[in-house]
């Protein structure tokens, strides 16, 4: 029997291409698994009317870890739709999104970047209740206690075992009750930790010593939008979403996936960068306690990506199965 079950959903668009590339380097790598793939994401949604089946459901439950492909978040939603991976984040408690940002050596990379964004992942704006009374829109912020304890206990421990720096990012300026009260809880949590060098800082002002300065931060840790929005931007820093990976975790259970989205612009063209994914499955190996084959498998990345082949989000020339070929080899 396999040491380890996992679940493999390709999901949209590209999630088709680098899935399957994802695997193939796993398999090179010299993962023991079990694969068991299930569906999710808009296309099984207007096949089948359900973005998630109820097989996707088991699959989760009954294996080790979940890696992702990409989901389409159409911006007009059709009545019933429902994102899958939003969906999936709520469902199983993911209340972590963690987002590594390391300087790579790819292109126009900011040098000595290394800092981890920690994102509220089921609360916030994204718990999608909007509602239209004639010409005004509103939409609900949800904050609770325990959630921002649970956020920020996971952000604590994990800066604690890498420079034991936190940066608390918030708009408790302007937003004094929501976000006070992610910003109150979680500082109180921090403060009983000794040893941990704890900020705060604004969020408008983050996103500008995000670009100035990345390097003078660690692990960072923010609400659900926030997170979104700061995650992508410091993924621009160091080479672009190709490259950017996730992982959203619970106290059970743990997806991971690329940042990117389904790229229906380049999406049956055999040109997607399948890195991004490949860098969701060393977060996974790392949850799984595979320390050794992640730091393998992020080595090989990191030589590909000096050595070439490059893909054309990168500046180079190679598709997706010219690249992860390459890749494999050097395994
Ligand atoms: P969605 O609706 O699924 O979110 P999107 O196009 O709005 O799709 P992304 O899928 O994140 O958002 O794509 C943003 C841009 O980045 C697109 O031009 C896409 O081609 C490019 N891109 C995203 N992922 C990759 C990848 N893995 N390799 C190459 N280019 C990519």
């Amino acid at each position: 029997m396999a040491k380890h079950r996992i679940a493999l959903i390709e999901g949209d668009g590209i999630g088709h291409e680098v899935i399957p590339a994802a695997r193939r380097v796993l398999d090179a790598l010299g993962f023991d698994a079990e694969y068991v793939e299930a569906h999710a994401g808009y296309e099984y949604f207007l096949d089948h009317g359900t973005s998630t089946p109820d097989a996707t459901y088991e699959a989760v439950e009954n294996t080790h870890a979940t890696l992702f492909g990409a989901a389409t978040s159409p911006t007009d939603k059709p009545k019933g739709f429902q994102g899958a991976i939003r969906h999936l984040r709520q469902k199983y408690g993911l209340y972590a999104n963690v987002r590594p940002t390391k300087t790579r050596p790819v292109p126009g990379a900011f040098q000595n970047v290394d800092l981890v964004i920690v994102r509220e992942n089921t609360q916030g704006l994204y718990v999608e209740q909007e509602r239209l009374y004639g010409d005004t829109a509103i939409a609900d912020t949800v904050i609770t206690r325990g959630a921002s304890q649970a956020i920020g206990q996971f952000a604590t421990r994990l800066a604690m075992t890498r420079r034991q720096q936190l940066t608390v990012v918030h708009k408790a300026n302007v937003l004094p009750v929501t976000q006070g009260l992610f910003l109150n809880t979680i500082m109180d949590e921090a403060r009983l930790i000794d040893g941990l060098n704890l900020g705060t800082m604004i969020v408008d002002n983050a996103a500008m010593q995000l670009v100035r300065n990345p390097q003078q931060f660690d692990v960072l840790v923010m609400t659900n939008m926030f997170g979104d929005i700061l995650s992508d931007l410091a993924a621009g820093l160091v080479g672009g979403l190709g490259i950017a990976a996730s992982g959203n975790i619970g106290d059970q259970f743990g997806i991971f996936e690329s940042v990117h989205g389904s790229a229906p612009d380049i999406a049956g063209k055999g040109v997607a960068n399948p890195t991004a994914t490949v860098l969701a499955a060393v977060l996974m190996l790392q949850h799984l306690g595979e320390a050794e084959l992640a730091a393998k498998l992020d080595n090989a990345v990191n030589r590909i990506l000096e050595e070439g082949p490059r893909t054309r989000d990168l500046g180079g020339t190679a598709g997706t199965e010219e690249f992860t070929r390459a890749l494999i080899g050097m395994l």
